[in-house]
């Protein structure tokens, strides 16, 4: 008998901002992309059996590349809003975050958001840090296309303060050069949780969910999750 040909494996290209450990990022000098988030598209990948390609780009830059078509989902921390939703289809949620505000380490005066008014603060472009910050009362707020340079900015005075996610704040501060200069002062703020994106209405949504959760019932969420957080 005639033998089927296999089929080649069809590409879902994941668009990312890789400048979000753990969740995403390149260790020094490598083109990998590393961290929570590309674990977790990876193993969705190999459930869906499709081949991921990994894209970098600006964060405000993926829901626009989404609707154009550019890509097929973004796997980038990017927290679930009305807005958003709007916007693109998000998955089912996959990680519960937050924002923090962190300050220079001799920064007696900042305890928390409420001390930010008419202050500088420092926060990546189209990020839900970027809109609580556009809250602030008179804040001065800059906007930066990487967290490099929006911890840089903090580092240098530049800002009182920086507004980013709870998690890449910690782990920022255990493990990267912040451990050196800065702190997370008061309390955590706007409860967020993480979801992929894709355009509206796309046939993969709903595999995408399918995936997730037969990843959490296999085990396999959870390994990914021990690795980079701990069990
Ligand atoms: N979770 C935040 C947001 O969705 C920040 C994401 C990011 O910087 N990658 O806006």
């Amino acid at each position: 008998g005639e033998k089927k040909k296999a089929e080649a494996p069809k590409v879902l290209r994941v668009g990312t901002e890789p400048t979000f450990a753990p969740f995403e990022f390149q260790k020094d000098g490598s083109k990998e992309f590393d961290g929570f988030d590309m674990d977790l598209i990876r193993a969705i990948g190999k459930q869906l059996n499709m081949k991921v390609e990994i894209l970098n780009m600006g964060f405000d830059a993926l829901i626009p590349a989404l609707n154009a078509g550019n890509i097929d989902v973004a796997a980038a921390g990017m927290s679930i809003t009305p807005d958003r939703q709007k916007a693109v289809d998000m998955s089912d949620p996959y990680y519960v975050a937050g924002l923090v505000v962190v300050v220079n380490k001799d920064n007696t005066a900042v305890k928390g958001i409420n001390e930010l008014n008419n202050k500088g603060i420092a926060v990546q472009i189209g990020t839900t840090g970027a809109e609580r910050a556009a809250k602030v009362p008179g804040a001065k707020v800059k906007n930066f296309n990487t967290n490099a340079e929006v911890f840089l900015e903090l580092k240098n005075k530049g800002v009182e303060a920086v507004i980013i996610d709870k998690p890449v704040a910690e782990y920022f501060l255990a493990t990267g050069g912040g451990k050196d200069y800065a702190k997370i002062v008061g309390d955590t703020m706007e409860a967020e949780s993480y979801g992929l994106s894709l355009k509206k209405n796309s046939p993969l949504t709903k595999e995408i969910n399918k995936a997730l959760l037969d990843l959490k019932k296999n085990g396999e969420y959870d390994k990914i999750y021990a690795k980079w957080f701990g069990a």
